[in-house]
Formats: structure tokens, sequence, C-alpha cells
């Protein structure tokens, strides 16, 4: 069943349909393309800055472009016209993101092209060439009409066996137990024209989604935001192939209607529509024009399009769409079992349509789409999102600044500080640069580290460009010192999941690629895998006692592997008997490393730290000073050392007696930045970047994990097919670039020394211990040989790089001494 008559709720009912699921019904509660469908530009561009998400784009558009030739047969056709568009830089700042994006396409096969102004202006004759510095031109970008887009999706879905009901308003739902036993399943969606059983619910009812959901109890942080564009009657120049422009600087956007032009954009001082529900009959309306706050995108318009000025205006169309906080998606599969959410598109919903009706149809019937979906993931959200005032303010702030230049690294501001560990005070007092993940407050440096001697000129590592710019010589400092001496790090946001009951270690057993089958104390670095043999999570375990473990993940993964975790359970008959907690919030975890790590420990407890008594990749409980703490040998930095974890209250006190006895032994407080520097030196991977669920653990690097003795785990026979099949094509390769100032920040192309694409960087930044600049890639197996040369595109210049290994203790001899 699928709720919403949109062009989401036509794309998905399409692909279910191609896919061969033709039991499928669709409701909507007014006309088809009532919603926000009907008013919307029509644009259609491709590259986003992720890549599953220009794939999805790059899918709309092939299905547009079918869709179009399936006119006749369909009676009505999308008006697909491929007359590429336009974004010009209006700024140097500008023309280096243009760059950067000029790059990533090349990864895509994307065909786009780097201009100069002039060129700009011949594609599209009406704009000034005030300010301009180049642009980029994608040939493939188009435009076509929504609605008529939402009525082939209808026509060709309906051809196949979809039944669609109109005026079919959703007003609850029927749950059962999940056949966990956990939660609940939607099993029947009622309206006000009756009751229909289902197995799988898809609410794709754009900004409606929020108060549908909330019938079941999920909570969807869609914020409706009133978005405006203006229709002039014809302008002489404006041409039916005159491709669509946007002048990002200027906040703007243009494309040609009918002879004359459509120019919208992003207002900073956005309007938030309706929080508090969208009205009942609120279908084909608009809201009443607003010139006020159009006032500065019309004066933008004119500056880069003077001929605006003298136009007619036919309308300003002022029409609301669901935002979310994130500036993503909002799909995927829910708490309620059965039920999915596929909304909250942005102003990119007919752009991104075809995409999304496929991977939904694919979550829906294989379990998981074949593209990571996780940045536009449902569960990315935390608790906080069912606040309105608190998604609101997270959704105004990344509207009306949609347009700016997003550097890596930059931090969101609004809701902040919200969550916040035990040690919070303490690293405020000292300095604290904090940055935020998943709403927690975390340590990203500390400012009078900057003024640490260590014996190098920091300020000199400055790397070179936008790499350059949420940079500080603190990081360099603390990932140094780290090295040197020892460095205590806040890392209570971690997220800590509990497995426990009967059958704990046999559901373990069936997810995990490692053999989790070891001593209570032991701790087991692991994958968890799909069918396809990709990582859907990677984590550690640590036995606690014969039926329990407990899981510690990256802090914003908490809700992703926890949902992983007990989707699973809920279909294996392993899961009945083992009981699956987020205990998050019950621990502080404070991380110290570092040559001088177990001197300074040691002072304060009686057990044995020494490696021998206490060696790596093992946990005890001891008391640290009069805090109970589970002490694990582990580490994400290259060095040895403890993450200790006590009960929060407890985690004020653990700080403060640490960072006391580091006092003679150079101990300094680091923060996440200079841990991202040491994890790249000693090549430790981060999921959602480096490992993916498209990635395997012979393509990452991290078949090291996979022990194929201990029984039947998810991904193993997909594993066995691949290495039967000649093995990996693609490894991912630790990339040591020339010029230790040029780095890759991610995304970046890389290409063989003979100019061919490879493959483009997962991940990238400073080995400050080591003086380098590192990129992981994923490249061709033949050229994951140490000592190959390849080059890595930065900002429109290839910087050399050589295959290496990784810069920092390639034995692992630092992690056991
Ligand atoms: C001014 C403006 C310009 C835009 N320009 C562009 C653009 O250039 N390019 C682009 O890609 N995107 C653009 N968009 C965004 C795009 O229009 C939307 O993302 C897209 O139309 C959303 O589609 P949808 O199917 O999710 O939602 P909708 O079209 O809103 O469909 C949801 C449907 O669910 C139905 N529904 C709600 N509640 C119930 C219920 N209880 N029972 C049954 N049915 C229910 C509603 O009646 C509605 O028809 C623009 C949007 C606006 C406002």
């Amino acid at each position: 069943m699928i709720i919403g008559g949109g062009v989401g709720g036509g794309a998905i009912a399409f692909h279910l349909a191609e896919l061969g699921e033709t039991d499928v019904v669709v409701v909507e509660r007014n006309e088809l393309t009532s919603g926000s469908t009907f008013h919307s530009a029509g644009l259609v561009g491709q590259l986003r800055s992720s890549l599953p998400l220009t794939r999805m784009m790059m899918h709309s558009v092939e299905t547009y472009r079918r869709l179009e030739a399936m006119g006749a047969e369909l009676g009505t056709a999308p008006g697909w016209t491929e007359i590429g568009s336009l974004r010009i830089a209006s700024s140097d700042e500008r023309m280096e993101e243009l760059r950067r994006q000029h790059g990533w396409s090349k990864t895509f096969g994307l065909g786009m092209e780097l201009l100069s102004p002039t060129e700009c202006q011949e594609r599209f004759p009406l704009m000034t060439l005030d300010g301009v510095r180049g642009g980029i031109f994608l040939p493939t970008d188009g435009h076509l009409d929504p609605s008529s887009l939402t009525n082939s999706f209808f026509a060709a879905a309906k051809q196949l066996g979809v039944s669609v009901h109109t005026h079919t308003r959703v007003t609850g739902f029927g749950v059962q137990p999940a056949n966990s036993g956990r939660g609940t399943r939607v099993t029947r969606v009622d309206t006000d024209q009756g009751s229909i059983e289902c197995e799988a619910v898809i609410a794709a009812c754009g900004m409606y989604t929020t108060e549908v959901a909330a019938l079941l109890g999920v909570t969807v942080p869609i914020v409706p935001m009133a978005h405006q564009y203006l229709i002039t009657k014809p302008i002489e120049g404006v041409t039916s192939d005159l491709p669509s422009m946007r002048d990002p600087d200027n906040l703007v956007y243009f494309r040609n209607q009918g002879g004359g032009l459509v120019a919208g954009g992003y207002e900073r001082n956005p309007a938030p529509w309706s929080l508090h529900g969208v009205p009942r009959d609120f279908n084909y309306r608009l809201l009443d024009e607003d010139w006020d706050r159009f006032a500065p995108l019309m004066e933008s318009a004119i500056t880069r399009v003077p001929a605006i000025e003298q136009a007619q205006i036919i309308q300003l169309l002022n029409g609301p769409e669901g935002f979310t906080p994130d500036n993503e998606f909002i799909l995927g599969p829910s708490e309620v079992d059965g039920f999915f959410v596929a909304a909250g598109f942005c102003a990119h919903g007919i752009a991104g349509a075809g995409g999304v009706g496929r991977v939904m149809a694919e979550w829906v019937l294989d379990g998981t789409p074949s593209i990571d979906c996780w940045k536009m993931d449902i569960r990315r959200f935390g608790g906080a999102y069912s606040s309105r005032d608190f998604a609101r303010d997270r959704t105004v702030e990344v509207y009306s600044t949609y347009y700016d230049i997003h550097y890596p690294n930059e931090e969101r501001q609004a809701g902040r500080p919200l969550r916040r560990s035990a040690a919070y005070p303490a690293l405020a007092a000292l300095g604290c640069s904090f940055g935020e993940k998943s709403m927690w407050e975390r340590p990203n440096w500390f400012e009078p580290n900057a003024k640490l001697n260590v014996g190098i000129d920091l300020e000199a590592q400055r790397p070179h460009g936008w790499a350059g710019r949420h940079w500080h010589p603190a990081i360099a400092a603390e990932a140094i010192m780290c090295r040197r001496a020892a460095a205590i790090f806040d890392e209570s946001s971690f997220a800590k999941l509990r497995v426990e009951g009967p059958t704990a270690l046999a559901l373990l057993q069936r997810l995990c690629d490692n053999d989790i089958d070891r001593a209570v104390g032991s701790i087991v670095y692991t994958q968890l895998l799909n069918d396809r043999g990709g990582i859907e999570c990677d984590l550690t375990i640590t036995r606690l006692g014969d039926d329990q473990f407990q899981i510690v993940t990256g802090t914003a993964f908490a809700t992703h592997d926890l949902g992983w975790i007990r989707r699973q359970a809920a279909r294996l008959a392993e899961g009945a008997g083992a009981t699956i907690t987020d205990v998050t919030a019950g621990a502080s975890v404070l991380g110290i490393w570092g040559p001088l790590a177990e001197t300074i420990v040691q002072q304060l407890t009686d057990t044995p730290l020494a490696q021998a008594s206490f060696p790596y990749l093992t946990a005890q409980r001891c008391s640290i000073g009069p805090v109970p703490t589970l002490a694990s040998r582990v580490t994400f930095v290259g060095e040895s050392g403890w993450e200790l974890m006590c009960p929060t209250e407890f985690g004020a006190t653990l700080w403060e007696l640490l960072f006391e006895a580091g006092r003679d032994h150079q101990l300094v407080a680091g923060g996440y930045r200079a841990i991202d520097s040491l994890r790249l030196e000693k090549g430790y991977r981060v999921w959602g970047a480096d490992v993916t669920p498209d990635d395997t653990p012979d393509e990452a690097g991290l078949g090291f994990c996979v022990n194929l003795d201990h029984g039947d785990f998810a991904g193993r026979e997909a594993l066995l097919a691949r290495r039967a099949d000649g093995g990996p094509a693609k490894r991912l390769a630790c990339l040591v670039l020339d010029d230790p100032r040029t780095v890759a920040m991610g995304s970046e192309p890389v290409r063989s020394n003979g100019g061919e694409i490879l493959g483009r960087v997962t991940s990238g930044g400073q080995g400050h211990a080591t003086g380098t600049s590192i990129a992981y890639a994923y490249v061709p197996t033949e050229l994951a040989v140490l000592g190959s040369r390849v080059d890595v595109e930065v900002f429109g210049d290839w910087a050399g790089a050589t295959v290496s290994a990784v810069p920092h203790d390639p034995k692992g001899l630092r992690v056991r001494a």
C-alpha cells in the first residue's frame, strides 16, 4: 500500500510494478499531484554531494527519458526536455567549489564541462557577466512538467496492474505485535472509504507525512516551508533550448518556460508554514504571494538577468514543500515493522523521484536498497527531532544557507548545545572548541593546545585552499602529543548497544563475519554484512558474560546499527531469545592513548595494566581511583591505551582523575579532529565513507576479520562466491600525496598515470604526526600495490600520490606495546 498520489507515490508504484510486485494499492486523499507536486518548477539536476544521491538522480533521468519515449503508449508523457543546466560562479570561492564539483563529476561519468565566463554567456545569452568567474555545464540535466511526470508514472503503474484510489484519505492504522515479539507491525490501513489489509505501507505523503506517521507513533521530522518562484510572460531571447541556470552566490535559479522565465531561489529569511499540521483541505492550493520576502531574490535575479526587470510577471508562485533538518530525503523502514517512509524531498522531489522509486521498491521487496542510502535513512534522526521547535530551527538553518558553500568540517549551530557528556564542563573550562554529531557536543580541539611546544611550526602545516579553512594548529599539536606522550579524549557519545539473553551468542554468530565465540573479556572487531557481502555495520563487540555482549559503534550509527541488528533478529530464529538495547546514555567513555598512557592510568588502579596481564583486545573491570570502570584495551588512533567506560554519574570524576594524573606526563586533552588524523595514519576505516554496504571486507582490506569457520553468517555465501570468482576487482588503497599540504577531503577523482579515472577518494586528511597528506580510495586490484603512482584531483589540479603502506605503524607493534 502506498499513501500519496504525488510524484513520490507514483514513482514507487511504477518501480514496484516493474520489479514484478503488482499487488499494490495507492490511496490519495484528493486528486493525483494535488500536494506539492503540481506547483513545482520542474528542474532536474543530477550532480549532488554524495555518490549514492547522484546515482539516484542519474536513474531519475534515465527513467524520465524512458517515460517520454513511452508517451504514445501511456497517453501521457512527462515533457522531459534535456537541454542541460549551467551553474555559474560569482565569487572566487564558488569557482573553487565548481572546480571541485567538476572533479567529482568525472567519477560519475557525467560529461560535465568547465566553462569560462564568456562560454557561460554563450550558453545563456541573457545573463550579465558582472562578477562571473566561470561555470559548469551538465548537458544531460533538464526540466519537465511535474504533473505530467506524475501522471506518466501512474499510467505506467496502472498498466502493470497497480490500482489507484483518489479521494481516499488515510485516517488510521491497524497493528499487531511484530513477528519478533518486539514492538508492532502494521497490518491494516483505515481510510474514510474503508479499511485495507496490507503487508507493507509506504507513506509518500510529502509535507503531510509527519501527521500520517504520527497516527502510528512514528516521528518524521519534516517541516513545511513556503517556497517561491516567479513566472514571467515571454521575454525576447528566451528560446526553448535555453538551459537552466543557477547562480548560487546570488541565491537564484532560472529556467525557460513558454518563452518566458521561471526565477526562484532560497531566501535568507525562510518561512516555515503551518507547523501544527497541514490543513485538512490543503490540496491544489497555494499560499499568498510574499513579495517582501522575495524582494532580495528579485534584486539578485535582475542583477544577473536584467531582462527580468521589464518582463511582465504572470505570478509569484508561493507553495509549501516538505524540508528536513539536514536537507536530505527521509527514506526507509521505520521502527514499526512494515511501515516505510519516502518523503521530505526538500525541493528536489522531481529530480529525485525516479531514484527514490527504485530504492524504495528494492527496500520493500529485498530488505535493502541496492544503493547505500544511509545519509537519507530515516534512522539517522534521534529522539530530539520529535520536538517540532528543534526540527524547525535546524531546518530553517539549512534552508537559509542552502546555496552557501559548505566547507568540509563546517559545524551547524541551531539547537545547540543539546546532548552534553559528564565531562562537558571540564572540557569547556579547558578551552574546547566543540563540534556536533547526532546532537552530542564533542571536542574538536582545544584552543590552548595551539601553543604547545612540539618542536615544529604548526601553522606551516596548514593545508592549502579549502582544507585550511576549518583547521586549527591545535589539531596537529594534539595528534603529535598523542604519539609522543599521551592524549585523553572524551568519547562518551560513542553508541553502546547490549545484546543479551540465551541466544545472544547464536544471533551474533549469524550476523558477524568474525567469530564472536571467545572467552569472556574478549573484544572482537567485526563487520555485519548484507546478503551481497556488503558492510552494513563495522564495530567492536566485547563479551561481558556468557550471554552478554556489548557493542561499541560510531556516534552517528546508534539508530542505524540498532535497527539493522533488530531487523535481522526479527527474521532469524536466534533472535527470539536475545534482547537488544541502546545503553549509550548510561556510560561515559574516555579514551586515553599514547606511550605514557599506561604509566598515567596505572597510578590510579591496582589492576596490573602491562600487556602481559592486560593484552590488546581484552577488557577488564577495574577501579580507576574510586570509579568503577570497564577498561578495554582497544584503540582508534593506533597507540597503546584504553577506552575507559564508567556509569555516567562518575564521568566527570573520571575525567578529573585522569587529567590530574597526567599532569606530570605531558598528557593533553585531544579532540575528534586529532583522532581523525591519527586514524588516517593508521588506516582505520570509517563506516559510511571508507566502508559502505556496497563494499565487501575483502575489498575494504578487512578480510582479516572474516572467519569462515564459525558457521553460516550473513553474507558468507556472497563472499565465498566472490572469492571463487577471482577475488575483489577493487581494493581500498592508502594514497600518500606528494605534497603534505595538498589535502583531499573526500570524493576527489583518482586517476592512473595513464589518465584513466579509477575511483574517488573515500576519506582524506593530514597525518600530522607523520607530516603526510593521506587519502583512501578504491582502485583496481592490480593498481593497489605498494609503489603504484596515481593522481588525485584537488581543486582542478592533479596531485601526484603513491599507493603506500599506512604511514603509522603498519605492523601494529605500538598497539601491543
Ligand atoms: C515552489 C516549489 C518549487 C519546486 N521546484 C522543484 C524543482 O524545480 N525541482 C524539483 O526536483 N523539485 C521541486 N520542488 C519540490 C517538489 O515539488 C516536491 O519535492 C515533490 O513534488 C514532492 O512530492 P511528494 O510526492 O513527496 O509530495 P506531494 O506531491 O505533496 O504528494 C503527497 C500526497 O499525499 C497525499 N496525502 C497526504 N495525506 C494523506 C492521507 N492522509 N491519505 C491519503 N493521501 C494523503 C496528499 O494529498 C498529496 O497529494 C518544488 C517545490 C515547490 C513548493
